[in-house]
Formats: C-alpha cells, structure tokens, sequence
C-alpha cells in the first residue's frame, strides 16, 4: 500500500528495493551472468532533503535528481553537505548545454547519465577540463538512448547510439563513457511478453561491446524504475533508477519525468 509522504519509512524502502533487486539477480538468465550486480540510484526529485539524508543514513551512497534547479539547490545544501559527505549525485534529467556550467561546478557530481549529442558530450569534456583544472579524474557519463521513438523523450536514436559512442571514445578523454541509458515507455503491460524498450537498450549494449571489443560487463546499462527494475535487472540492468518505491508517491504537477 502507498503511505503518505510523512508516513513514508525510507529505510524499509530501501531495505525492500535491495532485497528485491537480489530476487531478480538472482533469476537473471545464464548468458548474462556477467553483467555487474544491479547498482540502487535513489531518486528523490520533488522530495525535500530531509528524506535524502533518511536514505543516506541507511547505507544508500547514490542518488538521481533531473531537474537543474533541484539538483543545486540539494547538492548545496547545508545539511546534504554536512551529513552526507560521501554522497554521489547523478544528473538523470535532459541538460541543456547553457546549463552544463552549473551542473558540473556542483559538489559530489558523480555521473551524468543523459548524454544524448555529440554536442553536448563535446560541451560537457571542454567544462569538465576547465572546472577539474590538472589533476582531474574523467567526468562518468552515460549515453541515453530513445529506445520508445516517442517524441517526447529524449536521447539518440538506438541505431546513432554505437556511433555516438565511437565519438566520445575516440575524442573525448575527459568523458568516462560508462555506456547506455533509456527511460522507456511507461506502463508496459508484462502479460505481453518481454519489454521492447529493454530488448532495444541491450542490443545496442551487444553492438557497443562487439564492435569495441569490449566484455558485456565493462559497458553499464540504466534501465528500470520503480514499476519494472526487476525486469530491468532480469533483462541485463546494471544501473536502476528508483523514486516512488523509497520515497513514495509525487504530486503530479511536480513529478513530471526528465524534463
Ligand atoms: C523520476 C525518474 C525515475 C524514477 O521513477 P519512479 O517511477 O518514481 O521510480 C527514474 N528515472 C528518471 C529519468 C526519472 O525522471
């Protein structure tokens, strides 16, 4: 049942998600299991800080914001700052380039999972190499890709995506290119078989690993939220990204997805 916002007992969430997220490994096909175990990205957009550092205190290092403004205003704040010094933040929301500043300045920037042109990598290695100044460590990025065709996602198209790679791999050395990402059509109804959006998203992982020589285990996949991780995770996801599950239910004025 869905408890209402002050009722919510983050650390049970995270408890059950983590549990859960062990189930579905656990029934992961044979042939993928290489693939990394599952990493938890918390995403806590809409949800006031309070509930971030509930979620930190009980053993979660990663968190998902997609909108700009949340995301600096939490990375800044005093108490993130204070009780959660380990903290990782990934960027999971569409970035406009006049935003990449902002963005990589931020403490605790982790990863940016919503590369989806070659000009926005190539403005993202350029910042990162000015804000890091000499001593600096690659920026880990994810390609995102638009495995639903819908117009209102964003990301490359799935068969741009090994291209895209290519790119950043080849031109980019301030990009830790960590591979794929897709957000996917929601509500996918599951008696009709497998879900399209996580078959696209490992075909183009298998093309990215087979044309760069790469094992299946050294490029990561973000696929799956709150509704479906454990069929992401079956289908070969190393990375879910999971809101509503922990934190409860959003308004839907304010909840909108990676706008
Ligand atoms: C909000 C959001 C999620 C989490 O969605 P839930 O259904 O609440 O788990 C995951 N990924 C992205 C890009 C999001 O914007």
């Amino acid at each position: 049942m869905i408890r209402a916002m002050s009722e919510v007992n983050v650390k049970a969430g995270i408890e059950c998600v983590l549990k859960r997220i062990d189930e579905a490994l656990a029934r992961r096909p044979t042939d993928l299991a290489r693939m990394p175990k599952p990493q938890l990205v918390a995403v806590g957009k809409t949800k006031p800080v309070e509930l971030i550092i509930e979620a930190y205190g009980a053993g979660q290092r990663h968190f998902g914001e997609n909108y700009v403004q949340e995301l600096v205003e939490k990375t800044q704040h005093p108490d993130i700052l204070q009780q959660c010094p380990d903290i990782k933040w990934h960027f999971i929301g569409h970035l406009q380039n006049n935003k990449i500043n902002k963005v990589l300045k931020l403490p605790n920037l982790y990863m940016i999972q919503t590369v989806d042109s070659e000009k926005l990598a190539t403005g993202l290695n350029s910042a990162w190499e000015k804000i890091q100044g000499d001593n600096k460590k690659p920026l880990p990025v994810l390609i995102q890709v638009n495995t639903s065709g819908e117009e209102a996602k964003n990301g490359v198209e799935p068969n741009a995506a090994p291209t895209l790679y290519k790119y950043i791999k080849e031109n980019l050395k301030n990009l830790q290119l960590e591979g794929v990402m897709t957000i996917g059509a929601f509500g996918f109804d599951y008696s009709k078989g497998p879900n399209p959006d996580f078959i696209s998203l490992m075909s183009v992982h298998n093309q990215i690993c087979t044309e760069n020589g790469l094992e299946p285990s050294a490029v990561q996949v973000s696929m799956g939220m709150s509704d479906d991780f454990e069929k992401a995770i079956e289908a070969g996801s190393t990375i879910v990204r999971v809101g509503t599950a922990i934190f409860g239910l959003r308004s839907k004025m304010t909840g909108k997805l990676n706008k």
